[in-house]
């Protein structure tokens, strides 16, 4: 079909969570980029859970942040409700969670792509990759992007693509019986670009997801539910934003439980569910279980939680969560109303169950970077995650290095000392996940480092260093770093006696006496103390901010779990700096077992870090390739 042809840098497949991200950071750079949706009207869609954050997902916005990225910010103005989970445990687990008013979140991010310089969107359908075969430094034939043909005819040229159509290829949905070919709240599905990935050897799978019902607010009787607060003081995403802009009136949650007649319901109609009668070919998220699974794999808990969720202001529809469901419509008003509040609800959307076509992340290296497609980047959804945040982190490290890999500069690789991002990232290409992955705090063993407290401190030199970060909010970022230690040092420093005004404060504060002097930080490692209660005793402090007195109390209190870890990073850095060359062929290792052989090759690991971390790859296998290596570099010097 005869089409326009346009030349760009850099064409975004998808303006859902990833692309939005993606899209951003290459027009932010200065590269020509287009960004494609099959519904302008669909910009950043939240097609499920109303929200953005929560355990470990706020992690992952704030290192967004922090790096340059939009969702952050783009919360903060669109947010109806917010609070920081789990206060009562460590700092590792808090994370901010808040409510968003669905419609204007993503009207609000339409308008800053609309006004960034750079940035063109495009309603059409990406149907086709267009590629050209190269030989790489190593006489290697490889395939290379050149750009994107559209269903509508029209072909762009471009240096990088980046992919990030979530859940919409070969989307199709189900509720009971009834199927429909679309994508999320009846969209259009896109169905031709799998089959130009396909031919270009890209191993694609099937996963899905399913969302609840949405209810009228005018049927819930919510007197008969728990009401949910948002916090006193709301603590924004971004690291930019000023906290007193977002203290604003905030709506409430609801929370309700299922019960056993809804249980017994959902058993009596199992052999109606598309999960439970086979009609779903793909795999489901084993964190965001549908209630079917929750009533079948849980079966002795005899209630589960249910979250009744505003979608906006603007709107009645309310969000129930922890009810996804694709049983049938009529199943489905049988079995909400069961729930204490719903008994007379009004369904105004179904629940249903989406599948769709998904990649092996398998296929990319740590900069989200396809290893058989030079050019050819990848992120969100389509990447096997499950989530917004998810998927806004990995549209963000796939379009900064897509831009880094037209400028000729270093991709940015985060490892799992780093951040949440590195670990998300690490464990999509370097483990094998055969289920829509999701974020937890349990998968980053270096948590305690990496906390949504101070992902400013540990990223923001990065997103200076790609160009997203501007030089004065870095210089802010190293201030307060300089702020942090000298004033943990000052409280190592000043050493308060044993007076009588100090024993007083003490059995005011039902803390020990002192038997000698203490320092201000030794003091403050008391569980009853704590930096804003030592003022009294600490009578020449300097005024400090907020997020400063934070880091400073962490650093103090969790001295030594924090010093351990360090101690395991730096462990970890030694074979994580260990690169293994682009060019080793491991059919040149003759000890290195078959397994970890196919292994090897099939992964093409980029440092012995991530070698040890290939299921079965074992330590013994890792020592061979150590000796090797050292072999290797020895002939080549
Ligand atoms: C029904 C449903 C239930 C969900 N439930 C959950 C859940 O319980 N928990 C959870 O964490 N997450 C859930 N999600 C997932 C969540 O929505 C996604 O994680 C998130 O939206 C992914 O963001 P993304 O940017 O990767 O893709 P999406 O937000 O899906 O955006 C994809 C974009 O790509 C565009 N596109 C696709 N193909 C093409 C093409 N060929 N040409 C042009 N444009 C194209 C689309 O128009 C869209 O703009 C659910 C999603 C759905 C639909």
């Amino acid at each position: 079909m005869p089409g326009f042809h346009e030349n760009v840098d850099v064409c975004v497949v998808g303006a859902g969570h990833a692309g939005c991200e993606a899209a951003l950071a290459c027009a932010r750079l200065g590269l020509e980029t287009v960004i494609f949706t099959v519904s302008v009207d669909s910009i950043a869609l939240m097609p499920c859970n109303p929200n953005v954050g929560g355990s470990s997902k706020g992690h992952l916005v704030r290192e967004l942040d922090a790096l340059g990225g939009e969702m952050g910010k783009n919360i903060d103005k669109t947010f109806i409700q917010s609070k920081m989970l789990n206060v009562s445990k460590g700092p590792a687990v808090h994370s901010l969670r808040a409510q968003a008013d669905k419609a204007e979140y993503s009207r609000s991010m339409r308008r800053v792509l609309e006004n960034q310089e750079h940035l063109t969107i495009k309603q059409a359908e990406v149907c086709e990759l267009l590629t050209e075969d190269v030989i790489d430094a190593f006489g290697r034939s490889k395939k290379k992007i050149t750009g994107v043909r559209i269903l509508t005819g029209g072909e762009y040229s471009c240096k990088a693509v980046v992919l990030c159509t979530g859940t919409y290829l070969n989307a199709r949905c189900l509720c009971g019986e009834a199927i429909t070919y679309t994508g999320p709240n009846g969209l259009m599905p896109a169905t031709h670009l799998t089959d130009s990935l396909k031919s270009l050897g890209v191993a694609v799978r099937r996963f899905k997801t399913g969302t609840p019902a949405r209810m009228d607010k005018r049927s819930i009787v919510f007197s008969k539910m728990e009401e949910q607060f948002g916090d006193e003081r709301v603590v924004p995403f971004s690291f930019s934003t000023d906290p007193d802009d977002v203290q604003i009136d905030q709506v409430s949650c609801w929370l309700t439980y299922t019960n056993e007649k809804t249980h017994e319901i959902i058993r009596n109609n199992l052999d109606r569910s598309p999960i439970y009668a086979g009609i779903i070919e793909g795999t489901g998220p084993r964190y965001c279980p549908s209630i079917e699974d929750k009533v079948v794999k849980f079966a002795d808990k005899d209630r589960h939680q249910v979250f009744i969720e505003p979608e906006g202001l603007y709107t009645n529809e309310m969000y129930v969560g922890g009810m996804s469901s694709s049983l049938p419509e009529d199943v489905q008003l049988a079995m909400y109303r069961t729930v204490p509040g719903l008994e007379n609800c009004k369904i105004v959307r179904n629940a249903y169950a989406i599948e769709y076509d998904c990649i092996d992340p398998q296929q990319l290296f740590p900069s989200l970077e396809f290893k058989n497609i030079k050019g050819l980047f990848s992120g969100g959804q389509l990447n096997g995650s499950s989530g917004y945040e998810e998927a806004a982190a990995q549209g963000l490290v796939a379009g900064i290095n897509a831009a880094m890999s037209i400028l000729n500069k270093e991709p940015l690789i985060m490892d799992r000392s780093e951040s949440y991002i590195g670990v998300l990232i690490d464990d999509l290409v370097t483990k094998e996940n055969f289920e829509p992955y999701r974020m937890m705090t349990s998968r980053a063993e270096y948590r305690l480092l990496l906390r949504q407290d101070n992902a400013d401190l540990r990223l923001r030199k990065h997103g200076y260093e790609v160009g997203l970060v501007s030089k004065e909010e870095y210089e802010k970022v190293c201030e307060k770093e300089k702020a942090i230690e000298t004033e943990v040092s000052r409280l190592k420093s000043v050493r308060v006696g044993a007076s009588k005004s100090v024993q007083d404060f003490m059995e005011a504060h039902g803390s020990t006496l002192l038997k000698t002097g203490f320092t201000l930080a030794e003091l403050m490692c008391r569980p009853e103390l704590d930096y804003h209660t030592l003022a009294p005793l600490d009578p020449d402090r300097p005024s400090l901010s907020a997020d400063v007195i934070e880091q400073v109390e962490i650093e103090i209190k969790y001295e030594g779990y924090i010093e351990r870890q360090r101690r395991q990073v730096e462990q970890f850095k030694k074979t994580e700096k260990k690169k293994i060359p682009d060019d080793i062929n491991y059919n040149d290792i003759p000890s290195l077992r078959l397994e970890a052989r196919q292994k090897l090759i099939k992964f093409h690991p980029i440092s012995v870090g991530q070698a040890s971390r290939i299921s079965g790859v074992s330590p013994a296998d890792i020592s061979v390739l150590l000796v090797y290596l050292e072999h290797f570099q020895k002939t080549r010097s």
